[in-house]
């Protein structure tokens, strides 16, 4: 895929999701973050880039595979593609079609490569489709690499390992074309190399497979190489994130992905409206108490009026809590309490609901002048809980809510 289409790809994404520039005064989260898998604290929208990189890998796996069909031989021949474990000795070259894009591994960036490498292993057969000196087929690492001596002087580095020697009267023999003769240290290299490569033998009736080491059976996936890539490149580069928090409850969709914009520290709470100085926004006050600035912080959990949701519903649980004004820490102390299975489900839940419900109180306040009577608010709380395990189909829940009311 050319650059300028994913370019367009990843803006209608941008698009679609936060809205086009200038409707509404600056995104909330930035795209990479959006662009992260969920595990990672992103929304899994994915890379396209990435993607696209993992697709045309795909097409190169294929071309590595053991099958032989006429397409390959074709594009082989018309890419001057001697032998598929070649892509890091290949000259730079100017290449624009797509199957010279896929064959020219050096299209792919460093990390890709890496990963390629390390993910590719080979389980040798016949030795038909093998390279000797560039494909992993003994331990981990390539012969050129543990012997780059041996290499440096070998004159047949592209050769299949078939292609290395000939039968003798049954016998297998090495037949190694050196550009000059060996030095004498160079000689015991050599028998350090013997004695590696007679380590595997040869299987006639069985042909040489590739293997990917990241899948299941070794089996290749346009999904676990991109797994790959990202878990790559996230290693530097962030801290451990507990995103996958916002997920794993009985919540509607809209409610989780709430919960992710809180635990980001991003929701349009007044301090960032008045911060940017969006009109019709005058103070920075909480709608609800009318005293403290309205964050994120205090509107959930330091604000008197809305803390009172938390309170009473710890009170009905039996539970005591003080919670902390950290959404993420708030969130971890909420899921200790001392509940099992369903009761802990429900718990969790809840969490969900009185935060939603925080929300929409606010929204209700500020934009419909409404005015909350906050005993009906609770007891709104558990007609809220109890519908949304009801969409789950989390069942029974009956008799623990009304146990619990
Ligand atoms: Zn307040």
């Amino acid at each position: 895929m050319p650059k300028a289409v994913v370019g367009r790809i990843i803006q209608l994404q941008r698009h679609f999701l936060l809205g086009k520039k200038g409707d509404n005064g600056g995104n909330l989260i930035a795209w990479d973050t959006i662009q992260k898998p969920r595990n990672q604290g992103g929304l899994g929208a994915g890379d396209i880039s990435l993607k696209n990189v993992a697709l045309l890998f795909k097409w190169w796996w294929r071309l590595a595979d053991d099958q032989k069909p006429l397409w390959k031989d074709v594009i082989k021949s018309n890419h001057e593609f001697k032998h598929l474990g070649d892509f890091q000795e290949r000259k730079k070259q100017s290449r624009t079609s797509i199957w010279g894009q896929i064959t020219d591994f050096g299209t792919f960036n460093k990390e890709i490569q890496e990963i390629a490498n390390i993910g590719i292993r080979v389980k040798v057969g016949n030795w038909a489709c093998t390279s000797f000196w560039l494909d992993k087929w003994i331990g981990d690492t390539s012969l050129r690499i543990l012997f780059p001596r041996l290499f440096g002087l070998s004159k047949q580095k592209d050769d299949l390992i078939m292609d290395m020697g000939e039968w003798e009267r049954g016998v297998w023999r090495w037949e190694f074309k050196w550009r000059r003769k060996l030095f004498a240290w160079e000689e015991d290299l050599l028998m350090e190399l013997l004695l590696a490569v007679n380590q595997s033998p040869l299987r006639l009736n069985t042909s040489d497979v590739r293997a990917w080491s990241g899948g299941k059976f070794g089996l290749f996936s346009v999904s676990n190489f991109a797994l790959q890539v990202n878990k790559q490149l996230e290693i530097a580069s962030s801290p451990p994130h507990q995103g996958i928090l916002a997920w794993r409850n009985a919540a509607p969709p809209r409610a989780q992905l709430h919960m992710w914009f809180i635990l980001h520290g991003k929701l349009n709470t007044k301090v960032r409206l008045y911060r940017f100085g969006v009109k019709g926004i005058d103070d920075d006050r909480c709608v609800l108490c009318k005293e403290e600035p309205e964050s994120i912080e205090h509107l959930f959990f330091g604000c008197k009026i809305s803390s009172s949701l938390w309170y009473s519903c710890c009170e009905r649980w039996n539970i005591s809590m003080c919670l902390p004004n950290q959404p993420k820490a708030c969130l971890l102390s909420w899921l200790g309490a001392p509940f099992r299975d369903h009761e802990k489900r429900i718990w969790t839940t809840m969490f969900y609901v009185i935060s939603w419900s925080i929300w929409d109180i606010h929204n209700k306040v500020a934009f419909q002048n409404f005015n909350p009577i906050w005993e009906i608010e609770k007891k709104r709380l558990f007609c809220r809980l109890e519908s949304w395990m009801k969409g789950r189909g989390q069942v029974p829940w009956r008799q623990e809510i009304r146990l619990l009311r």
